[in-house]
């Protein structure tokens, strides 16, 4: 059982690493202050002096669409290069086992959905973050080398959107869920209406953060697999919903205005978690109400010193 034994989690100071934190108080947390995982001596260092039993792997580059479009070859470049250290050195210490994180955006563009796990390599990403998307899949890669090289259990889980506390409230370069809710606050503090893009019609799914780490601490219990395996929640929410939960959650009463002349996205991206409910899973996620409440509470609460406004 994972309870007993020296856990490291990278990333351990953002949205993940602070859901995990709250439910797995006495791992031992790294951000980018204790060790910039790109370089070498750094993540080598880290690992031989905690020497853990177990590292869960958060830390990564993550932006929202202009971030990776802009800054492609960064995504890349940074999360081949934290990836290829953490999982070396892991290695090396012979660490029991490590988990880490892809993301549903890595699927192929062209893709039968829903997403299974055995269409991660099957054709191209999106090209406006295939820089961030191949650096993810090669950690699958990595995982899978070193399991069949030298037996390493090394497995890594795929969740869809994730959102909660601590998120990255930069408007451009942010995802979704923490780019309304500063767009919608902000009018509302400005008395002016809000511009969203699309129609809102495009359906998406979406995980809150603890749910997350509650299926990590799950997987370091019930699955040693080799291939990735789908986590989240499969219920799926339209923009349009979102954008409305969020207004009512902030008590924003201005009008929320659908700009169609910019693009809506793709019209449904499901996944498939079949592979995790085999293994019994049956933690009860939170009621997707409540994320975005709590997750706008926490935002209030920290406005404007949270990372992406004042950071
Ligand atoms: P965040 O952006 O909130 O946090 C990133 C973490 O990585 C921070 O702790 C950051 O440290 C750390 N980090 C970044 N660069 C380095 C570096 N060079 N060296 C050491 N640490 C570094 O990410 P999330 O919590 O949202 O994501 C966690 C994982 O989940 C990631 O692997 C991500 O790819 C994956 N994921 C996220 C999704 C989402 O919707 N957010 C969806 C699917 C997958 P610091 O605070 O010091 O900068």
């Amino acid at each position: 059982m994972f309870r007993d034994k020296k856990i490291l989690v990278t990333g351990g100071s953002g949205m993940v690493g602070m859901a995990l934190k709250k439910i797995l108080p006495d791992a031992i947390y790294i951000s980018s202050k204790e060790a910039d995982l790109r370089e070498d001596t750094s993540a080598s260092c880290v690992i031989n002096f905690h020497q853990p039993d177990i590292v869960i792997h958060l830390a990564a580059k993550v932006g929202g669409v202009l971030g990776n479009k802009e800054k492609i070859a960064d995504f890349f470049e940074e999360n081949m290069q934290i990836n290829l250290n953490v999982l070396k050195y892991s290695k090396e210490c012979r660490v029991k086992k490590v988990i880490s994180l892809l993301s549903t955006c890595i699927y192929p563009d062209d893709v039968k959905y829903p997403l299974t796990e055995d269409q991660i390599h099957n054709g191209f990403p999106h090209s406006s973050n295939y820089g961030y998307a191949f650096a993810k899949r090669s950690l699958d890669i990595q995982s899978r080398v070193y399991r069949e090289q030298y037996g390493c259990n090394f497995i890594t889980a795929v969740p869809n959107n994730v959102f909660g506390p601590f998120d990255n409230f930069h408007l451009e370069n942010s995802h979704v869920i923490p780019a309304m809710i500063r767009k919608i606050y902000e009018a509302k503090l400005k008395n002016k209406d809000v511009i969203l893009w699309g129609d809102g019609s495009p359906l998406r799914e979406f995980t809150y953060s603890e749910d997350i780490a509650h299926t990590i601490l799950f997987l370091l219990d019930n699955y040693d697999g080799a291939t990735p395996i789908n986590i989240g929640n499969n219920s799926e929410i339209s923009i349009k919903t979102l954008a409305e939960t969020i207004a009512s959650v902030l008590q924003y009463s201005g009008k929320i205005i659908w700009d169609t002349s910019k693009p809506s996205g793709q019209q449904k991206k499901p996944s498939l978690t079949k592979k995790l409910m085999d293994l019994g899973y049956k933690h009860k996620h939170i009621v997707f109400e409540d994320g975005i409440e709590r997750t706008c509470e926490w935002f209030v609460k920290n406005y404007p010193n949270v990372r992406g406004i004042n950071e």
